[in-house]
């Protein structure tokens, strides 16, 4: 069959989980790109890698409500159907999943996945249940989409950890690919919610960035991640950041750095309303310097 250059809009997970174990069953590689829709250059990006690996992609476009807590911003979260779908047509996108709630949630749901360790600190720290509930649903939505391989970005980076862990300790059989982050000319990490940044607060956040390559300059010249984040907490405050983490961790614990071990730069912060969160890798070096 010629690739579909228009993907077809599915919202039951049974008929897109039919369609999904067809294709595979012809021996087709797929790959699943999960999403929260209002779509940019970072999406587009997994959807590219996932097509370059995989004869078939499916995406879910579904706004995740228990991940958001109570005081979040759900309800005023970016949707922007007309235009993702733009975006997913044309290339090799087959199927785009489009649940409602009720689809992902049945009427009485009561069944939530917890995953511990990696989901501790930082993030799950800050926001009480978000990764139970980003692991619920992507647990679910890998039942609807019974994909080869899962596509995810290193922008969440503690977001993949959870999900890794999860594939692995309830043996799902999906392979997690992460994927590098995708960033504005000026180095901001492209986000939906960059859309909600004032003029002034847009210029400000490429702090989010620097401070990363401040550390990125420490680590290299040895200094103790102690040192480090008080470098980055420095720059982020300097540019009007209100800083909730400026990290320097093990890039697979979350917990202190180990000498020889890949470690992790991790930032979140609020400009106004608005949270970001950013990281970027620094290369496993001898002094471990906690
Ligand atoms: P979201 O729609 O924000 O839930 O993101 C869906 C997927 O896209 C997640 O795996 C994100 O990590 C990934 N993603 C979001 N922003 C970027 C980016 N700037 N570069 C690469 N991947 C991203």
């Amino acid at each position: 069959m010629a690739d579909a250059a228009e993907p077809t809009v599915i919202s039951g997970p049974q008929e897109l989980r039919a369609a999904v174990l067809a294709a595979r069953g012809r021996g087709r590689r797929v790959g699943f790109v999960p999403t929260m829709g209002a779509l940019h250059a970072g999406h587009v990006s997994l959807v590219e890698r996932a097509a370059a690996d995989c004869d078939d992609v499916a995406v879910s476009i579904f706004v995740n409500p228990t991940q958001f807590g109570p005081h979040e911003d759900f309800t005023r979260y970016p949707r922007t159907p007309e235009s993702d779908l733009a975006l997913l047509t044309g290339g090799r996108v087959r199927w785009v999943f489009a649940p409602h709630a009720d689809d992902i949630y049945p009427p009485g749901w009561c069944t939530r996945i917890t995953v511990d360790g990696p989901a501790r600190g930082l993030e799950g720290e800050l926001r009480p249940g978000h990764f139970s509930g980003v692991a619920t649903v992507v647990c679910r939505l890998f039942m609807a989409v019974p994909a080869d391989a899962a596509y995810f970005g290193a922008k969440d980076w503690q977001q993949t950890l959870v999900v890794r862990r999860m594939v692995r300790d309830l043996g799902l059989p999906i392979e997690v690919v992460v994927c590098p982050t995708v960033r504005e000319p000026d180095g901001l990490a492209m986000s939906s919610r960059n859309a909600y940044l004032a003029p002034g607060d847009r210029q400000r956040a490429t702090a989010m960035w620097e401070s990363l390559e401040v550390a990125a300059r420490a680590w290299d010249a040895g200094q103790a991640s102690s040192a480090i984040e008080r470098l980055m907490r420095g720059h982020l405050e300097s540019r009007g950041v209100v800083v909730e983490y400026a990290a320097v961790v093990d890039a697979e614990s979350l917990d202190a750095v180990r000498p020889g071990a890949e470690a992790r730069a991790l930032v979140a912060g609020r400009l106004g309303a608005t949270r970001l969160i950013d990281n970027r890798p620094l290369p496993p070096r001898q002094a471990g310097g906690g």
